[in-house]
């Protein structure tokens, strides 16, 4: 029998959880043509989240629950979580039943239709703030004229895939993650399925604007060269209107036979000049940030405790994977 294992990242997410898990293990009691897992990551929740999530799978062994030592974010999390899956299916899922879980039956109508990545794509967003919309339509506004990857508008991390997929995806480990752009560069059979996102079931957003700026910066950085190439069109710019400057300069003096004190021009040239070279050095800083921090080659995350693996079957997977099978066999 085939396997589905939904990842579910939960940060803070006690207020919801119970609710959730009784709604997977309905899917689960009506889909008896499919074996469950459910992949839980508390990611360094300081709530209740990691005393529900062990209570769950000390009851149902179909729970696993990875403890990350700490909150490594959203995307680390999903990686983690697709590390640790071993179905046929994944489908990697809000906690907080924005995303309706139910929708699997419609995601593996499109799977036997032969797609390999069901990208799950948000028809309203009731519930959303003004803000939210307009500055996620700011950022695929960017991602499309600056960006490269031609990501899915509208969607968020709720998607499903073949065994295949997770395997090529396993294989990128860089640091400065942005997983919906990966998943539109890798290919294979994908689809679009279009859902209406219900509000949150319970609890605040862990999105606050800081993070949601640094997963935005993220995307654009980690598939786009273009901040640097900037550099250089502007650099000729620059020449261009300092050539025109020099010839007014030579006309003013030759010609006309005006005397140029100069002071204030030099002045707001230097200032201006100055201006340009500072922003593009921090350009070319971050790009070196990012070189120095992928240089560092830490590992994406890491646990203090997990519940329901056995260490040995991933212990391939990943650099990460390996260390936290040891880990676990060592706890043994
Ligand atoms: N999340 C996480 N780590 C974080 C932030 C969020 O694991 O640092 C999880 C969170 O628990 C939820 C999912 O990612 O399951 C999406 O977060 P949220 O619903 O707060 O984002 P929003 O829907 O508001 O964009
Ligand atoms: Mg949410």
């Amino acid at each position: 029998m085939k396997k589905i294992s939904y990842v579910i990242p939960c940060y803070d997410e006690a207020a919801v959880l119970p609710e959730f898990y009784r709604r997977i293990c309905a899917i689960a009691d009506a889909r008896n043509d499919y074996e469950f897992e459910f992949v839980f990551i508390n990611d360094g929740s300081r709530d209740d989240t990691p005393k529900i999530l062990n209570d769950i799978s000390d009851r149902d062994p179909r729970a696993k629950v990875l403890h990350f030592a700490r909150n490594m974010g959203h995307q680390e999390a999903i990686t983690a979580g697709m590390d640790f899956s071993s179905g046929d299916i994944i489908v990697t899922i809000d906690a907080d039943l924005q995303d309706p879980p139910e929708l699997i039956d419609e995601i593996l109508n499109k799977m036997d239709r032969g797609f390999d990545v069901v990208h799950m794509q948000r028809r309203k967003r009731p519930s959303e703030s003004r803000f939210k919309l307009a500055s996620s339509s700011a950022f695929y506004w960017l991602m499309k004229h600056v960006g490269n990857a031609d990501i899915v508008e509208n969607s968020g991390d709720f998607r499903a895939f073949t065994r295949p997929v997770l395997e090529a995806m396993r294989q990128f480990r860089e640091k400065h993650r942005f997983m919906r752009g990966l998943f539109a560069m890798i290919g294979f059979r994908q689809t679009i399925l279009q859902y209406d996102r219900d509000p949150r079931f319970a609890g605040q957003t862990k999105y606050p604007l800081r993070k949601m700026f640094r997963l935005a910066s993220n995307a654009i950085l980690s598939f786009s060269a273009t901040p640097l190439h900037t550099i250089a069109w502007l650099s000729v710019l620059l020449w261009f209107a300092s050539l025109v400057y020099l010839i007014k300069a030579l006309v003013d003096h030759f010609l006309l036979e005006i005397t140029v004190q100069g002071w204030t021009s030099i002045i707001i040239l230097m200032t201006f000049y100055t201006g340009i070279v500072l922003f593009c050095l921090s350009i070319i800083a971050t790009y070196i940030g990012r070189i120095f921090e992928q240089g560092q080659q830490r590992p994406l995350y890491w646990l203090y405790d997990a519940r329901n693996i056995d260490p040995q079957e991933f212990r391939c997977v990943s650099r990460e994977a390996r260390i936290s099978s040891n880990i676990l066999d060592s706890s043994k």
